[in-house]
């Protein structure tokens, strides 16, 4: 079931305009004038209007009395040129309108990627974030989204503009209502307002209740049974390659049973049936109320008309105001709540884009050094998961020597990749500091400390972009580097068969992309690595994927593709390791031996001892 907050219940209204307040602040961030922009469209479009009912209303009276012919000419076509006028503005303030919604689409859209982006990532990572960006989608799914928002403030506009329109331009009726002594005129506005306002009160309830169904769980409700969506929908673990596991596996029935199968049982059958019913009731009750109250205008007006009250070519303009005032306030009430409901699908997004930042950001600018003597130390760091009991590090102290190479090896779950992650500063230790040339990162500005990593991690991502892109981790690159960067990381003779050669598209996101294995991946990402000729290198089991000989060219060309960078190297074969100056053992969280292959060796009852005779059954140790 979903954890979205219950929206069938009633919020008190400060609440919905609170909401709104956000949300139009939020948008107005984007584009302040799209308001105005709105505004303006619609007013012009409500006046056109009644510019067309004004000049009918001048025809029929100049008629009756007898105008000459030449002065509603010219008259109607003054008229007519204003008309004329207003309806090209109003096209293409349309038009306007039409893409600024697009526009803000996109970026609102852009705005909580970019959220996401510059969160922090413990947060990013926090399942109380994923049920967050669970409950967006969702709720972004819901109606056509930021549209129907936009849809309903342009027609709350319209109405507005239109009651106001209404009112002044059939204001002098008011007078001639109240002169004329006729009881059966109120008696029949009382009726109508009255049966209007049932069945609009009754339309709404028809539609709130097809809402507290669809907000159930709307996906229920959605065209393509979920079934398809595991496999067809793009992205996320829904993907394509999704296919291959459920081949394999025989998973259709599982996927069923969660899917396809609630989706036709009887109840849900029934769930929806009803769904259709309440909208189709909902429709009819504002069809019928939209029906009285026009009836009642023209009967209204028709009377006073024939008491001979008001001119032919009045009727036409009171009737038609009288029915806008009706039509319009109707609208009103229907458009209103519904904009409360599409804006209050947002607030999960409002509730995104107001998280604030908890790690603490430095100011300290970073000394740009071209001896490259960065000096890395971590001291009595100890770090825990969020949300975990365990510590990942415990006491973990090292120094790092400038130009070093640096392994860490040591069991799954001992603490390697958690290191490297502090060091980038994902996370922040619980206790202890880790400190640059002396100093804590933490004070450094995070964006300038962060340009020292060159990262491979174990579970790097490439993006569906070219391929030379991707290594440059930039659309604008110097194409020669980037090869050699390629060829460095044993990626050159793929490279050749590359049909745009660093142009290629990788994966089969794009229609001539080319799908990369996990191994030409893997070199890729050292690629990218080695491009962003950052000073330190840190590289998390950077060979899982390659194939020995590829592992051996990667391993034996290390030196000259890292240069005299520091190089923290971590891998879990120890055998991978034995070509850097100093090794670290990892065991449970804790640093428990340091030293050259050699002397690790040598010490007899040691860890690495262990694993490396452990590992000899396994491998050979060449
Ligand atoms: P290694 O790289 O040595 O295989 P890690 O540093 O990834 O080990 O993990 C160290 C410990 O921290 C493990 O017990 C692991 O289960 C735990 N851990 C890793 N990532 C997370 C996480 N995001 N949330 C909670 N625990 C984690």
């Amino acid at each position: 079931m979903r954890e979205t907050s219950d929206l069938t219940s009633r919020l008190p209204l400060k609440e919905h305009l609170r909401n709104m307040k956000k949300m139009i602040k939020t948008i107005n961030g984007l584009d302040p004038w799209w308001l105005v922009l709105f505004a303006v469209k619609n007013l012009l479009a409500v006046t056109e209007g009644y510019l067309a009912l004004l000049l009918s209303v001048y025809i029929l009276d100049s008629l009756g009395r007898g105008t000459a012919f030449t002065e509603i000419c010219r008259v109607t076509f003054g008229f007519a040129g204003a008309m004329f006028l207003l309806a090209n503005l109003v096209h293409w303030l349309q038009l306007r309108c039409g893409a600024k919604q697009q526009s803000l689409y996109v970026r609102y859209h852009a705005l909580t990627e970019e959220k996401m982006l510059h969160m922090d990532f413990a947060r990013i990572a926090s399942p109380e974030c994923e049920i967050l960006k669970k409950r967006i989608r969702e709720d972004m799914n819901w109606g056509a989204g930021l549209f129907t928002v936009f849809d309903y403030v342009d027609r709350i506009l319209g109405s507005m503009w239109n009651l106001t329109g209404a009112v002044a331009v059939g204001f002098p009726v008011a007078g001639i209502l109240l002169r004329a002594g006729r009881p059966e005129i109120w008696l029949l506005l009382l009726g109508a307002v009255a049966v209007s306002w049932v069945t609009t009160r009754l339309g709404i309830r028809y539609m709130a209740m097809f809402n507290e169904i669809l907000n159930g769980d709307p996906a229920r409700y959605e065209e393509l049974p979920p079934f398809l969506g595991w496999l067809f929908a793009n992205g996320g673990h829904f993907s394509y390659q999704n296919g291959k596991d459920v081949r394999i596996y025989g998973a259709y029935g599982l996927i069923r049973r969660y899917a396809l199968d609630n989706y036709e049982l009887p109840e849900e059958r029934q769930e929806r049936r009803k769904l259709r019913l309440y909208q189709g009731k909902s429709g009819f009750c504002q069809v019928v109320s939209g029906q009285i109250l026009e009836g009642a205008s023209y009967m209204i007006v028709g009377i006073l008309a024939l008491a001979g009250l008001v001119t032919i070519g009045n009727v036409l303009r009171y009737a038609g105001c009288i029915r806008n005032l009706f039509q319009e306030m109707d609208s009103l009430a229907k458009s209103i709540p519904e904009l409360f409901l599409n804006v209050r699908k947002h607030m999960s997004t409002m509730e995104l884009l107001e998280m604030e930042n908890e790690m603490y950001q430095g100011s300290l600018p970073l000394e740009k050094r071209s001896d490259g003597e960065y000096r890395i130390e971590f001291r009595n760091v100890s770090f825990r998961y969020p949300g975990s009991e365990q510590y990942a590090l415990k006491d973990f102290s090292l120094k790092m020597r400038v130009g070093e190479k640096l392994a860490i090896v040591g069991m799954n779950g001992s603490g390697k990749t958690t290191m490297i992650k502090l060091l980038c500063r994902l996370y922040d230790p619980d206790e202890g500091a880790i400190l640059l040339n002396g100093v804590d990162i933490r004070k450094f500005r995070q964006e300038e400390y962060l340009k020292l990593f060159s990262v491979v991690f174990q579970d790097f991502k490439l993006f569906s972009l070219p391929l030379g892109e991707n290594v440059a981790a930039d659309c604008r690159y110097d194409a020669e580097k980037v090869e050699k960067c390629l060829r460095d990381a044993g990626f050159g003779e793929r490279l050749e068969r590359m049909p745009e050669g660093a142009d290629t598209y990788l994966y089969k996101d794009y229609e001539d992309g080319v799908e990369v294995s996990g191994g030409e991946a893997q070199k890729i990402a050292i690629a990218r690595a080695v491009c962003k000729d950052a000073p330190f290198v840190l590289l998390d089991e950077p060979t899982a994927a390659l194939d020995p000989l590829s592992e051996y060219e990667i391993y034996s060309g290390f030196d000259r593709i890292v240069g005299d960078k520091t190089a923290v190297y971590i891998s879990h074969r120890l055998s991978s390791c034995r070509f850097c100056q100093k090794i670290a053992v990892f065991h449970e969280g804790r640093l428990v031996q340091t030293g050259s292959h050699e002397e690790l060796l040598a010490d007899r009852n040691g860890k690495y001892r262990e694993l490396w005779e452990a590992q000899a059954q396994y491998y050979t140790q060449g």
